[in-house]
């Protein structure tokens, strides 16, 4: 998926200062479900072009829940790779983030310039009609022009998708313009690719709190945008006190800001939660129970202190991700002695899974049947026995936070349970007592006031 921010206002290469990314190179980040590029088409007087390029990982994507709810090929051939979405908002806010809070350290005075800027979306959804793009942008000082992209070329009465190509042109800062679209992208598509927490709103808010309280869609906006009555009603509430002065949003910037990338974030937190506990415990040769594509194991090579790293998962699809993630067929030889992946079950006793300093479980336990726990422990605790075991889990308190569930209100359909704190807890320390480990317990992700953090820690050891 693209998007082009294009100014044409003398002198146009201006852009590079203030989207703090330099005309004549590539820059790109990893977000978790792909990876953003952002290239510069055109750079000339009068004329640049900035171009923001999201490659999404298909297979991450089927990996998760899509997989067991959609039917067929949904999963694997979809919309995301292509049309402006959710996703297409994270990279904006991930690549243009200075940008974004309005600094520029260079040329100071370029931030409050309104520039000439057209903006460019090749595909883009239109939920409830094409119409809806004029009254999202028209209000803001665009231009609106749209084409409609017909459902397949070679069968013209099947008629036009529900996306359209879209130029919008205005005259306006790039900080406003990256707003603009970083907030209504989500909205056009009407859907997000990441569960809505509470600090939605304070997104809502950092990025729209300029413009949205006089936007005469505020209302659709924000509907769309927070999808749950409870925080809608608490954005409208805030806007409506605020009136012109926004500074009474009540937004901690930072905190915000913090929150604008949560949804890399928290999958981000926990690996660098385990990764810290694994260094704390002084790593050595590290097995990772149940590694699903290696993302951990990815990280434990890189620490000089990991001389061997082995993932086991039961799943051959996830270990085929996995080497495709290492690039195991490209790595040199020395380090491909420190990794290892097999098959292997964690209800079973295997051999090749003892003798190793340090066992990690990343988001596991809850996708075993509880009647299983029992033999998993002892195949975990008492056959590999590991000097220290790390281990996550989600919290079910925090599930009132996420917007979509499902019908048993757990996180994932493969999950058989999820466990509140103290569950977790009383779970841990029986197994720390029955096997002799002493016991760490910890938050992972920013906790919420009542339910606590989105995931949970033990660090065991013997
Ligand atoms: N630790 C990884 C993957 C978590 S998903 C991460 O944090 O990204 C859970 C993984 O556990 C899946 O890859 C699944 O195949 C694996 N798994 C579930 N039950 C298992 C079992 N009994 N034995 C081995 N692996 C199992």
């Amino acid at each position: 998926m693209l998007v082009s921010l294009t100014s044409t206002t003398p002198v146009a290469t201006d852009l590079g200062f203030l989207l703090h990314k330099h005309p004549d190179r590539v820059r790109s980040v990893d977000l978790g479900f792909g990876r953003a590029h952002v290239f510069y088409p055109e750079a000339a007087a009068q004329r640049c072009t900035a171009t923001t390029y999201v490659e999404v990982d298909p297979f991450g994507r089927t990996r998760r829940r899509d997989r067991h709810r959609a039917q067929g090929l949904e999963p694997y051939v979809n919309d995301r790779p292509y049309a402006a979405s959710s996703m297409l908002s994270v990279a904006l806010g991930r690549l243009f983030r200075t940008a974004l809070t309005g600094r520029c350290d260079d040329r100071p005075e370029l931030v409050a310039r309104r520039l000439d800027i057209e903006i460019q979306l090749p595909a883009v959804p239109v939920r409830g009609g094409a119409e809806i793009l004029g009254r999202l942008f028209d209000p803001l000082g665009y231009e609106v022009e749209c084409s409609p992209i017909a459902l397949d070329s070679q069968f013209p009465a099947w008629g036009d998708s529900q996306y359209v190509a879209a130029r919008l042109a205005g005259r306006q800062t790039v900080r406003s313009a990256l707003e603009h679209l970083y907030v209504l992208l989500p909205v056009l598509d009407d859907a997000k690719h990441y569960w809505i927490g509470p600090e939605e709103v304070n997104k809502l808010l950092l990025r729209g709190g300029d413009w949205l309280g006089c936007h005469p869609e505020s209302e659709l906006i924000t509907r769309r945008y927070l999808r749950l009555p409870g925080f809608i009603r608490e954005a409208q509430a805030r806007l409506a006190d605020a009136g012109e002065d926004t500074d009474l949003l009540g937004v901690q910037r930072d905190a915000a800001e913090e929150a604008a990338e949560a949804p890399i974030r928290l999958g981000e937190q926990r690996l660098e939660a385990v990764l810290q506990a694994v260094r704390d415990v002084g790593a050595g040769r590290v097995v990772d129970l149940g590694c699903g594509e290696g993302r951990l194991l990815e990280r434990l090579l890189a620490e000089p202190a990991v001389t061997c790293a082995v993932g086991v998962d039961a799943s051959v699809g996830a270990l085929e991700r996995a080497e495709r993630r290492l690039k195991l067929d490209q790595m040199s030889e020395r380090r491909r002695e420190r990794i290892r992946l097999f098959q292997g079950a964690l209800t079973y006793t295997d051999s090749r899974l003892q003798g190793f300093d340090v066992a990690t479980i990343v988001e596991v336990v809850e996708h075993l049947d509880p009647e299983r726990l029992d033999v998993f422990a002892d195949v975990v605790f008492g056959h590999i026995g590991a000097a220290s075991v790390v281990l996550t889990t989600p919290n079910r308190e925090y599930n009132s936070n996420f917007e979509r569930l499902d019908a048993r209100g757990l996180r994932h359909e493969d999950h058989r349970f999820e466990w509140t704190r103290s569950e977790f807890e009383a779970w841990v320390r029986g197994i720390a007592a029955r096997y002799g480990y002493s016991v760490e317990i910890s938050a992972v992700g920013s906790s919420a006031p009542v339910c606590g953090p989105p995931s949970q820690m033990a660090v065991l050891r013997r």
